[in-house]
């Protein structure tokens, strides 16, 4: 990069050129040593900074000793108060700080070390809750109302995450007989759901428990692997995905264009299903769709009755004890094909 510029030494306008050059700059205790920008005159060879960007060398070098000491950059310093949606002067009362000291740190001033770990604390909102309690006669009451709700709704959804994560978790076994050598995926099982309900609109809970059953024990039977990775038990009504309904709420909580309705039919309630989108066929492959396709013809004309009807037949079924998991070794029987 070129351009043209007074020199203070040739007292004219000259071209100046961009050079580096390595250069030690005290930084607290330490010498930190940066390739320096600066900008050279054709003519006479004075160094000029860039008039544009004069701090740059001093940032750099004070970037570098972050690094080193593993002190926040400036922008990490904004991201932690606009996570919060606090004004630096909110900020700086929180904090015990005045707001000039702050402002100077979100400007690329370096911080002080004992400042810095309780700005790397207060990424953590539990810890930014226990800080406003503590300063909260720096904040006017509305001031302490507004941010103590936004802050302890932040740590409730985070929570709620981490349950979200751990239920999940749950579901995914070693590759086995029982997950048909297959791990589990979330993403994928809404979409086989949605795949069915899109093109099924009268799916009630058996119904589609029994979709995924026949889809996984199907695919096994071609592939040698299941489709959902998902564990089936013997109950009553047939092969159930175990722990049923903690995977129901999972995936309703997770999608909401996934929809279940309770209807009443005068001798009980139904679970009704419906997909207000349909899947999403990148995450299969050619012969998952060619599985999904055959069970979709294959059970959609029937009814729940019906369709615990089929899957009594099956020898995965009648050999299995009840509220044991059902092995896909069982699958190779499968009537279907
Ligand atoms: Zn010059």
């Amino acid at each position: 990069m070129a351009f043209e510029h007074f020199c203070p030494e040739c007292l004219e306008t000259r071209r100046f050129e961009s050079i580096f050059i390595e250069e030690d700059y005290p930084v607290k205790n330490e010498v930190i040593t940066i390739d320096s920008h600066y900008y050279k005159c054709n003519e006479c060879g004075e160094l000029i900074l860039d008039p544009e960007n004069e701090d740059e060398n001093y940032v750099n070098a004070y970037n570098e000793y972050r690094k080193r000491k593993n002190l926040l950059f400036a922008e990490e310093i904004v991201e932690i108060r606009e996570k919060y949606d606090i004004s630096q002067r909110q900020m700086a009362k929180i904090l015990g700080w005045s707001h000039a000291t702050l402002s100077r740190y979100e400007t690329g001033a370096l911080q002080s070390q004992s400042h810095n770990n309780e700005l790397v604390l207060l990424q953590d909102p539990v810890n930014m809750l226990k800080i406003i309690e503590r300063n909260k006669d720096n904040l006017t009451k509305q001031e302490y109302d507004r941010i103590k709700s936004k802050v302890k709704t932040m740590i409730v959804d985070h929570s709620s995450k981490s349950l979200y994560t751990v239920i999940e978790n749950s579901f995914i076994t070693e590759p086995s007989e029982y997950n048909g050598f297959t791990t589990f995926n979330l993403e994928k099982l809404i979409n086989v759901i949605k795949y069915f309900l899109y093109r099924d609109s009268q799916v009630y809970k058996v119904k589609l428990m029994k979709y995924l059953w026949f889809t996984d024990f199907l695919h096994f039977k071609n592939w040698t692997v299941s489709l959902t990775g998902l564990r089936y038990a013997k109950l009553p009504m047939g092969p159930v995905p175990d722990n049923y309904d903690m995977l129901i709420s999972l995936i309703l909580n997770e999608d909401k264009l996934i929809n279940r309705e309770y209807i009443d039919f005068g001798n009980g309630q139904g679970e009704l299903f419906t997909a207000f989108e349909d899947f999403d066929s990148s995450l299969f492959t050619e012969e998952e769709i060619k599985t999904l396709e055959i069970i979709s013809k294959f059970l959609q004309p029937h009814n729940s009755r019906s369709v615990s009807e089929l899957s009594h037949k099956e020898l995965a079924w009648l050999e299995t004890r009840d509220r044991e998991l059902i092995t896909y070794k069982y699958a190779e029987q499968l009537s279907l094909s």
